[in-house]
């Protein structure tokens, strides 16, 4: 498994213990501090998490390229991954 065998390891920095899976879908289960209350998601709709959650402040954010920021996160590199039944998204 590539992600064990750290392939990844130049892009992002996993940290145990993982849960793999990076492309997600799912159905919000419950809305708290993480989304907006009254925003435009709702428990119980259906959504795709897109992964690299840059920081939002630097250059390559700013221009909506959140995917390569140096300091983003991505969900299956960590404790959360979409194998997890339930996984805390950010609402951006
Ligand atoms: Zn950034």
């Amino acid at each position: 498994m590539q992600l064990v065998d750290g392939y990844f390891a130049k892009y992002a920095h996993s940290t145990f213990p993982l849960t793999p899976g990076h492309e997600i879908a799912g159905e919000i289960d419950r809305v708290d501090d993480l989304v907006t209350k009254g925003g435009r998601f709702n428990e119980g709709d259906l959504v795709v998490v897109v992964g690299g959650w840059g920081d939002g402040t630097c250059r390559l954010c700013q221009k909506g390229d959140t995917h390569i920021c140096v300091h983003g996160r991505w969900p299956g590199f960590g404790p959360y991954g979409g194998y997890s039944e339930y996984l805390p998204v950010p609402e951006k």
